[in-house]
């Protein structure tokens, strides 16, 4: 990824997304004004942050890339599969229980937030299409990644061996300690673990989101997947990290929109 720095605000980008034709940007917790816990840049309401910094933090989050914040298109995201296909009609409208958005409008941006969940990031260079997605184990196992691919077949007709795709800053391998029953989810949605969840000591597993996301991309047919490598709880000094912090912490906000 490339760090980029919009005054006070920094925000990192993939390198296989051509500027001219893709905005986009994954934010940090940096350049914002909420106060810790949840210090700085947290875009989020779900947490028990300050609604008056929250709405300055998503005001500087907008300007730093240079977009109105009323044309995004939002999400409540709950861990799940479903993913919206959006369009003008959709602009700041809060899509419930959403955790991807796709769309082949242009100037229509996607938002969402995380702490330690997968953004994963979409585009169709063919179709002229973008999709984002919130892939946290939960997610990722229950098909989130192909549920947003599908989504921009079905939409779109992309194909997706044209679709170029993007994994985001998360927690790692490093830091993402889980129990068995993450070990058989991830055997029942993937045939095998290997590479993905595998014993830790003590009874405890190790989850790989970066790793589990890209096969998930791969078996949807995506031949073209950027990863960050990046954890989030290795790194609460950029990012939030919902385990490293306890549970008590923001989002940090990720954008993507197809440009005219
Ligand atoms: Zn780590």
């Amino acid at each position: 990824m490339i760090r980029q720095q919009a005054g006070e605000i920094p925000y990192y980008q993939f390198e296989s997304f051509p500027a001219e034709r893709v905005l986009h940007g994954v934010f940090t917790r940096l350049g914002g004004v909420s106060r810790p816990p949840f210090a700085s840049l947290n875009l989020s309401v779900s947490v028990p942050d300050d609604r008056h910094a929250v709405m300055e933090n998503r005001r500087r989050f907008y300007a730093a890339v240079g977009v109105a914040g009323s044309a995004a298109v939002r999400t409540v995201q709950v861990h799940g599969t479903r993913v919206a296909a959006v369009g003008p009609d959709d602009v700041d409208v809060v899509q419930q229980a959403t955790d991807g958005l796709v769309t082949g409008h242009p100037n229509l941006p996607l938002v969402m937030a995380f702490a330690d969940c997968t953004p994963v990031f979409l585009y169709d260079p063919v179709r002229g299409a973008v999709g984002a997605a919130h892939a946290g184990w939960r997610g990722t196992l229950a098909g989130i990644c192909q549920a947003v691919v599908q989504e921009m077949v079905d939409s779109f007709g992309c194909r997706p061996a044209d679709i170029q795709a993007a994994i985001g800053p998360a927690i790692g391998p490093c830091c993402y300690d889980v129990g068995p029953d993450v070990a058989a989810a991830t055997v029942a949605a993937f045939g095998e673990s290997e590479g993905l969840c595998w014993a830790g000591g003590d009874g405890r597993y190790v989850f790989d989101q970066w790793a589990a996301n890209e096969t998930a991309l791969r078996r949807a047919g995506v031949e073209q997947v950027e990863r960050a490598d990046l954890c989030t709880a290795c790194r609460v000094d950029e990012f939030y990290s919902h385990r490293a912090e306890n549970g008590l912490t923001g989002r940090f906000g990720a954008i993507i929109m197809l440009r005219e």
